[in-house]
């Protein structure tokens, strides 16, 4: 059976971003690469959106960018700006298109769809495969969004909506989100934070048309593109193996608190291509550790607290919104880490560290 130097488990969002990182900054040229993928054909699945608060790879794949953004609760809208740091939507065809043509051109990079088919015994392993045990008492983030298309205008393209918590929360914490992505066509997707085994919010598609037909008031549309998933909101098993690395999700690169992971995934395969020649005496990447601490206060009081969430979310973004935005992805200061702290109910985070 065939060896090769290095493995990628998973060919999704980190094991392509990782292989593209180390193709185009030519790591590959002596080396040889297997990537493990088992789907069959890569089609749009994500849309991966994010604030830019560093530069990456895949601008190209840029659906669309927006520099201003609203967060509502019932009877309230706060519209904020984020020109310093424009939010955007990667459309995963085309980040899918991208990095698959530029790895064709290497002929030391074959993608195979199981590891049997390869020995493994003597390669260094990235593997984005989560271990995941199931616990009823974890928490997740689902969702299910759709792409529509109006005939006539109807969106404001220049503004996105981050979070609209002014829906059925069901002793939950639930909103949605809609990203125009012109006056015609925009993604709206019900988002929820909860238990794994929790099936009483998975009536996606009537949420989803109730709040298109009866909230935004959209009674003439079309839905051209679905897309559903969860993730993890805690780290997935992380046994240090010799010679074997965990990237994406199963490498703790998700934000626990929001679950935002695509620009730790860039992030994350920057630090491993410039580490790349020492890379099994090299220290192990992490998101900081004073966001997991404040995040694991943050999802204890959502655990316990679900209906005061959307009014904490809100409250939140009552800081300079460069400040949060920094703070939710992971480029806060200790000032802005302190200015975020005080916009929280502080008895309740308190009570938390107890629980
Ligand atoms: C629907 C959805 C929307 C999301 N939106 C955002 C967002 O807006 N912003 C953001 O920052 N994050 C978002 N995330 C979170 C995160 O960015 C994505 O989940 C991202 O795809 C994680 O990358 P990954 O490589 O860890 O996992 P994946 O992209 O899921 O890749 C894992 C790969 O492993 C393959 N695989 C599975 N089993 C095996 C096996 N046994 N052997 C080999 N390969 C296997 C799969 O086919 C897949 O291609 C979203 C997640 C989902 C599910």
């Amino acid at each position: 059976m065939k060896e090769f130097d290095y493995i990628i488990i998973g060919g999704g969002c980190a094991g392509l971003s990782l292989a593209y990182e180390l193709e185009i900054h030519e790591k590959l040229k002596d080396k040889t690469l297997a990537i493990i993928e088992p789907r069959e054909e890569y089609k749009k699945d994500k849309t991966w959106s994010f604030w830019k608060v560093v530069t990456h790879n895949f601008d190209d794949c840029i659906k669309k960018s927006w520099k201003n953004f609203s967060i509502n609760i019932p009877g309230k809208t706060n519209h904020l700006k984020c020109d310093h740091y424009p939010y955007q939507s990667v459309d995963s065809s085309l980040f899918y298109k991208k990095i698959t043509s530029k790895l064709k051109e290497n002929k030391n990079i074959v993608f195979f769809r199981d590891l049997k088919e390869i020995n493994s015994k003597n390669s260094f392993i990235f593997n984005s495969v989560p271990s995941i045990k199931k616990d009823h008492r974890n928490l997740w983030q689902h969702f299910c969004g759709v792409e529509i298309e109006t005939q006539n205008n109807f969106f404001d393209d220049k503004i996105f909506n981050l979070m609209d918590f002014d829906c059925d929360q069901r002793e939950s914490v639930h909103f949605f989100y809609t990203l125009p992505y012109s006056k015609t066509k925009a993604l709206v997707e019900t988002t929820w934070l909860s238990k794994m085994n929790d099936n009483s919010q998975k009536d996606y598609d009537n949420q989803i048309k109730d709040y298109i037909e009866n909230h935004l008031n959209l009674k003439n549309y079309k839905i051209t593109y679905k897309e559903e998933g969860a993730i993890p909101l805690f780290y997935p098993s992380d046994e240090t193996e010799k010679n074997k690395i965990n990237i994406g999700t199963a490498g703790g690169m998700t934000r626990l608190s929001t679950g935002y992971t695509f620009l730790n995934i860039q992030e994350h395969s920057k630090y491993i291509r410039e580490n790349f020649e020492n890379i099994s005496n090299t220290k192990k990447y992490k998101i900081n550790k004073k966001y997991q601490f404040l995040d694991d206060i943050f999802l204890r009081v959502l655990e316990k607290h679900p209906e005061k969430m959307s009014d904490t979310f809100f409250k939140m973004f009552k800081a300079s919104p460069n400040t949060v935005i920094k703070f939710l992805s992971n480029k806060s200061n200790f000032l802005e880490d302190l200015s975020i702290i005080l916009k929280m109910p502080k008895l309740t985070f308190i009570k938390a560290l107890f629980y």
